[in-house]
């Protein structure tokens, strides 16, 4: 098995507290990382790097763990410009919209969609996010779900069937109906394409008890949940959330101080969505208040047509610091280590030894100018598992 020295990075984060500075981000500074077979075999000081096959000078740039993107919804068609740009005029945000990319994307072929997401995960690949998650959702009927994400399993591990994402038109007066069909014949047809299930928990798409038979039906197929909760007002889905024990809970925008403390108290991470409140310009979550509460945090784009159509995980990073008050290395932490635990991983989101060899060159002395320079292409290269640079 060849090996690759990896060197000449001036600024190495790690996210492993064990190496380099001692901080959460573990960052080692003149350093040097070893890639064989896929994962990181060592990584610290430059100066005591062991001998490899060959080598690759970064030239003193910065390096970091790629990007946990732990929340999408790439499989769709259609655009939703116009509703963005009324909305930037002041008409307000509605769960509602879903259903008007639901009729686009059951009136695509398989091949459009396929293209679709392929596009949206190079993109977001371009912008260092080397694992992401993707979301059904826009289908809800049996086929159409299915398909979707038998299209999303050729991109990523890391799929989860949303078919209670908003009841479709066809069930507005039968909406018990509609959760009978999610929690039987779809969820038999999606539960081999999925690994997790997820509720769109909400005012306008469904309440705690219908939320609770998703999950249940879920858990019984096999699959983990998760949930939407708490988006665009106050709502039972963080407590429902941490009740079950969930891995993750996703938007925590409107939270009771109660709320706060079922997270804190529970393993559940809270996944923030600021590219969403960037959008819809909407108040953003208190992601200062949480993580001073100790509750685990993840930072994912929610990459959707309607209410958050960014790919790019170094633009969260900025929304974090700049309007949610993290720290450049909390927000970077939530990005990758934190989303890695919103999707339950371990081997990603971190660059220590054992590792997947997923890391991102940034065309920058320091990882503080993910946030420091917001909207500027600073990703200058991404290594998946360890792939030779282009
Ligand atoms: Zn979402």
């Amino acid at each position: 098995m060849s090996s690759l020295l990896v060197t000449g990075i001036g600024q190495l984060v790690t996210n492993d507290p064990a190496l380099g500075d001692g901080s959460s981000l573990g960052v080692v500074t003149s350093a040097a990382l070893v890639v064989e077979g896929g994962h990181v075999a060592w990584a610290g000081p430059m100066v005591s790097a062991p001998a490899a096959d060959s080598s690759y000078d970064v030239g003193g740039r910065s390096v970091v763990p790629g990007f946990v993107d732990s929340h999408s919804h790439l499989v769709f068609a259609g655009d939703r410009s116009e509703e963005f740009a009324a909305r930037m005029s002041g008409t307000p945000y509605s769960a509602g919209g879903i259903r008007t990319t639901v009729a686009a994307t059951r009136a695509a072929t398989d091949e459009q969609l396929a293209a679709n997401v392929a596009r949206h995960v190079a993109e977001m690949r371009r912008q260092g996010t080397t694992t992401v998650e993707i979301k059904s959702g826009y289908g809800l009927t049996v086929h159409d779900e299915a398909r979707a994400l038998a299209i999303a399993a050729q991109a990523t591990d890391e799929t989860t069937f949303l078919g209670a994402h908003v009841v479709p038109p066809e069930y507005a007066d039968d909406p018990g109906g509609y959760v009978d069909l999610v929690t039987g014949p779809m969820l038999e047809a999606c539960a081999p394409h999925a690994r997790w299930i997820d509720v769109f928990c909400e005012t306008g798409a469904f309440s705690a008890d219908q939320a609770r038979a998703v999950l249940a039906a879920g858990r019984a197929a096999g699959l983990q949940g998760r949930l939407h909760a708490n988006q665009l007002g106050p709502g039972p889905g963080v407590q429902l959330a941490c009740e079950l024990g969930l891995t993750a809970v996703d938007h925590c925008t409107y939270l009771s101080d109660c709320d706060v403390d079922a997270l804190a108290s529970s393993g559940t991470v809270a996944t923030l969505l600021p590219g969403v409140e960037f959008s819809t310009r909407s108040p953003y979550p208190d992601a200062r208040g949480l993580i001073d509460a100790g509750v685990r945090v993840a930072v994912a784009t929610d990459c959707n047509p309607g209410s958050s159509y960014t790919s790019s995980m170094p633009l969260c990073v900025a929304l974090a610091v700049r309007e949610m008050r993290m720290t450049p290395a909390e927000a970077l932490l939530a990005a990758t280590r934190g989303g890695a635990a919103a999707l339950g991983r371990t081997e990603v989101g971190h660059l220590a030894a054992g590792a997947r060899a997923d890391l991102v060159v940034l065309d920058a002395p320091s990882y503080v100018h993910l946030a420091y320079r917001p909207g500027v292409p600073i990703v200058r290269e991404v290594l998946v598992g360890g792939t030779a640079p282009l």
